[in-house]
């Protein structure tokens, strides 16, 4: 088989005519440009020759709508971001397999410095409803995203019966009508997978690092936190 190096060339995925959902794209680099680079282009001079030094990691869902720098209004340099399905933190596991999240979490946290960890979670999350029909025994038909919001299992036991009984089904089809309370556990999850890192928990034993969990309400605009002391959400001032 040719694999592009020699032989013949294969179908490049490219296009010479962009569509209209990339034209929209290249305009607002155009507009991120001209405002980063051409008013006030020293900010951006600056983090290319220093080099990030982001105080903040921020763990969040790929959703479309929960765009943390735009939640946050962060500038360039001020976020350090790993997103995935779910916004989950696996547990602590060094095994050579390919761990994306972990990787971030440990650059940030080794190689960064960051000061704050926050773990965003939000309303209406798909990998979380994922989760809990899977729960209710719905067979899922994927490779990847069902293994991976399985992280997040322990979220969903103090909610329903032992898995696979009649219980955990009728439980876990309840949860499909108030998954924000799965979709919050979910997010304390992550913060005590997080604390399973060494390294995590040097620093926040130390005191020079200070973990968060925040939920975002999507209908609202809410932000909502983990209260230390309860552990329970609440909104933000
Ligand atoms: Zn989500």
């Amino acid at each position: 088989m040719p694999d592009g190096r020699h032989g013949n060339q294969p179908t490049m995925p490219f296009t010479s005519k962009p569509s209209e959902p990339i034209r929209q794209l290249l305009a607002g680099i155009k507009a991120f440009r001209a405002r980063y680079y051409e008013r006030r282009p020293d900010s951006m001079r600056l983090l290319a020759t220093e080099g990030q030094h982001p105080e903040v990691l921020l763990i969040g869902c790929s959703d479309s709508r929960v765009d943390p720098a735009l939640l946050t209004m962060a500038e360039p340099g001020e976020l350090f971001v790993v997103r995935n399905v779910a916004n989950l933190v696996p547990p602590y596991q060094p095994d050579g397999a390919y761990h994306g999240t972990s990787a971030a979490i440990e650059y940030a946290v080794r190689a960064l410095k960051v000061s704050e960890i926050i773990v965003l979670g939000h309303a209406q999350c798909g990998g979380i409803q994922g989760l809990i029909r899977l729960r209710a025994g719905q067979k899922a038909e994927d490779d990847f995203v069902s293994p991976w919001v399985s992280i997040a299992g322990s979220a969903l036991d103090p909610y329903v019966g032992p898995e696979g009984s009649e219980q955990a089904r009728a439980d876990a089809e309840k949860l499909q009508d108030t998954p924000a309370v799965i979709e919050r556990a979910a997010v304390r999850a992550s913060v005590d997978n997080l604390l399973s890192f060494p390294f995590v928990r040097e620093g926040v034993d130390a005191g020079t690092l200070n973990i968060h969990g925040w939920w975002f309400d999507i209908e609202s605009g809410e932000m909502w936190a983990i209260n230390p002391i309860t552990r329970l959400f609440q909104p933000v001032e």
